[in-house]
């Protein structure tokens, strides 16, 4: 699970600190933040890791946001192949 926040609709109430104290953040700016592995998150186009132990209270808080602006989402797909399965797949012609 991956977690952002739109600060745009933030309201500053804080309430997701109250829910996860671990994950979020609210600035001298009044607005909440993703708060990933130490580091404050500004770029808002970026998505971060919510670690396992946290994914019940990140949900919680993104049902409660008085703004409703803490988006989660699915990680990305990894791709599941490297160069060596490239290198080593079997080409077929399709016959004619
Ligand atoms: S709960 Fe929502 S509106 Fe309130 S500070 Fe956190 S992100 Fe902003």
């Amino acid at each position: 699970m991956q977690v952002w926040i739109d600060q745009d609709c933030c309201t500053g109430a804080g309430l997701c600190v109250d829910r996860c104290p671990d994950l979020f953040v609210v600035l001298e700016d009044g607005l909440g933040y993703v708060y990933d592995g130490g580091v404050v998150v500004t770029d808002p186009a970026r998505a971060s890791h919510v670690p396992s132990r946290y994914e019940d209270d990140a949900v919680d808080a993104a049902e409660h946001c008085p703004g409703e602006c803490i988006y989660l989402e699915a990680e990305p797909l990894t791709p599941q192949l490297d160069d060596a399965d490239i290198l080593d797949a079997d080409v077929v012609v399709d016959p004619i």
